[in-house]
């Protein structure tokens, strides 16, 4: 019986992630984190997408396991940054947006496989991706590696750290999507999944909600374009 955690923001990514994991273990369970984030829309999601996409594919439902929601909302009181105070979300000198939070990934795994290490699960998903992103040197493919190393060196196991989207750009992820689940699942990402880091929901565009401007609403509306123009050709 195989076993997996998924990183689970309810957000596009960690969606695609969740549908990809139930599509391979037999068993998958999912966290999320509360790091005082500036809105908590993604959180309000996570329950809503958990109980769509389980009805997609027969067999799902089964699979589909415990959530836990990790209180971390120290990591919101240490860093100052635009995810975690209301302040403009700009780029910085050293070419990062100020939306980066910093040791966010390196946290969120450590919980992540404290928690898979009582529930005893051993692989452990993420939407990290070094292809469309801004950046964040915690989603590059050489940090997970290193992670995988360090945890499973500091608890004595073998955790596998499973990255499905780290080399799709953000059209392929849409297109990922479409293979797992279908149509509704792309609908059910469309409809329920919130990326936007203002937290915006008030205006529904042909990607989903969102503020439409800031990097987040920018690489998905980006993404969505790309990926329709691909599916009509
Ligand atoms: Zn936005």
């Amino acid at each position: 019986m195989t076993k997996a955690l998924v990183l689970f923001s309810g957000g596009q990514d960690s969606t695609t992630c969740l549908a990809w994991a139930l599509a391979r273990f037999d068993h998958v369970e999912t966290i999320g984190f509360d790091y005082g984030q500036r809105h908590r829309i993604e959180l309000d999601q996570r329950a809503k997408i958990r109980e769509k996409i389980v009805a997609l594919r027969p067999g799902w439902v089964a699979r589909l396991g415990e959530d836990h929601l990790i209180d971390l909302a120290v990591l919101g009181q240490i860093s100052a940054t635009a995810m975690t105070r209301d302040v403009e979300i700009v780029m910085q000198e050293n070419g990062l947006p100020n939306t980066f939070v910093p040791g966010r990934n390196l946290v969120f795994l450590t919980f992540a496989a404290a928690v898979a290490y009582r529930r005893g699960l051993t692989h452990i998903v993420g939407g990290m991706c070094e292809t469309d992103f801004s950046g964040y040197p915690d989603c590059r493919d050489a940090t997970i590696k290193a992670m995988q190393t360090a945890l499973n060196l500091g608890m004595e196991k073998d955790f596998v750290l499973e990255t499905p989207l780290m080399w799709l750009d953000k059209a392929q992820t849409w297109a990922l999507a479409a293979e797992l689940g279908g149509e509704p699942l792309v609908d059910l990402i469309l409809e329920d999944t919130h990326t936007c880091y203002l937290g915006e929901r008030g205006v529904r565009h042909e990607w989903g909600y969102g503020c439409g401007r800031c990097p987040a609403c920018t690489l998905r509306a980006q993404g969505w374009a790309k990926y329709r123009a691909a599916a009509a050709a």
